[in-house]
């Protein structure tokens, strides 16, 4: 596909619909996260299922990142792909074709100096990703158990069902048994921080208790991975998390934006944005040209970046219908462009197969890196 952009283009002719990244906000939450994990000395392993991009998760291991989670076998081969060699495949992969791909990929990235890891929540899957590893000669896999802390997703129920994993992974010597999974979805995007608190105190005690009782019976020492952009600080805090897989700080979107955070941990900056054009403007209207073929809606309608002072409607696949929130605020006017800024990062960056990196800000920036979108639709 064309980029929307040329690099050195004025940020005005970057055409629309288009996802631009404002860099100089990105390279800030950049470095708050990495900084954050530094100060805390957790392990920053940042989810790339966020950006798809393995221009961007190299250069979040240029920051310190330990490598990169995904949530997909396609995800992890196209970021392989593009250079990097330590990729973590937070999920559960049960198909023996999906295995052999696993497998064929764990090798690769072993003879580029790396590592493969996957999560595993049942003895089935077990059993189906030692056969595979198996058959890649020479291979080994780093194994995290997936324990469910409340989400209600995947995972084994804490206790016992876990330390149930850690003996049926145990005679496999081409699987590693290095910790537990434990990730709480839901509560990344439970508004008040009190409630988040809660929330995640319960998941400790669950992960104080696996963690103790597999170390009782010899499966030690574990890592304990999990966490997102709403909660990363609870699991650190707690001091049984070792690894952080945070994914929207990056560019954050407008749902995380209506989290209420608390002074710590640092805020982070919208850095993602929908680039659009105004193309028809009628009574108390103006249409733009971006619908939800160019942003996700999952998590709600985009906001409106600039000009301020608009609401945004859904006008269907292709337009938004913007008007003006008070009486005295103007519309724009047909040409004029539009920023908007997405509901959910993640499914809006799958829509694109270009991310435009503009430097210097909205207003006069210049396009100084087109990143591609890699593992775009990559969903086996
Ligand atoms: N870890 C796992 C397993 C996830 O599914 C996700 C996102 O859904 C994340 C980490 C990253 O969370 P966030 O983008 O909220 O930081
Ligand atoms: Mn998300």
């Amino acid at each position: 596909m064309t980029p929307p952009a040329r690099l050195g283009d004025n940020i005005a002719a970057v055409d629309t619909p288009a996802l631009v990244i404002d860099l100089d906000a990105m390279e800030r939450n950049l470095a708050r996260m990495a900084t954050f994990a530094r100060n805390h000395r957790v392990r920053l392993r940042p989810h790339a299922k966020m950006h798809k991009s393995a221009e961007l998760a190299r250069l979040q291991m240029a920051h310190g990142a330990v490598g990169v989670c995904v949530q997909k076998t396609a995800e992890a081969e196209a970021l392989a792909a593009g250079g990097v060699n330590n990729i973590y495949i937070s999920n559960e992969v049960i198909a023996p074709a999906k295995l052999a791909r696993v497998a064929a990929l764990a090798l690769r990235l072993q003879h580029d100096g790396g590592q493969l890891a996957i999560a595993v929540d049942s003895e089935h899957g077990i059993a189906a990703l030692a056969d595979a590893m198996h058959h890649a000669h020479g291979a080994h896999i780093d194994v995290f158990i997936d324990v469910d802390i409340g989400h209600g997703r995947c995972g084994v129920p804490p206790g016992d069902p876990a330390l149930a994993l850690a003996r049926a992974i145990a005679p496999h010597r081409t699987l590693r048994l290095v910790g537990l999974h434990a990730y709480h979805g839901a509560a990344q995007h439970q508004r008040d921080s009190g409630t988040r608190q809660a929330t995640l105190a319960r998941s400790a005690q669950m992960v104080r208790e696996t963690r103790d009782l597999l170390i009782r019976h010899g499966f030690g020492p574990l890592l304990v991975t999990g966490a997102g952009t709403g909660t990363y600080a609870l699991e650190t805090a707690s001091g049984l998390w070792g690894e952080l897989q945070t994914g929207s700080y990056l560019f954050m979107d407008a749902d995380y934006a209506s989290n209420q955070h608390t002074a710590d941990p640092p805020a982070f900056e919208h850095a993602l944005f929908v680039k659009a054009q105004v193309v028809s403007r009628q009574g108390d209207r103006a249409v733009c040209d971006a619908g939800h073929k160019s942003h996700a809606i999952d998590s709600g309608l985009p906001t409106v970046w600039a000009p301020a002072g608009l609401t945004f409607a859904n006008g269907g696949d292709e337009h938004g219908v913007l008007r003006a929130a008070t009486p005295a605020t103007p519309l724009p006017a047909i040409g004029d462009t539009v920023w908007l800024i997405p509901g959910h990062c993640d499914p809006t960056v799958n829509l694109h197969d270009w991310l435009v990196g503009v430097r210097g800000g909205l207003q006069q920036g210049f396009v100084e890196r087109l990143i591609r979108v890699d593992a775009r639709g990559a969903l086996t």
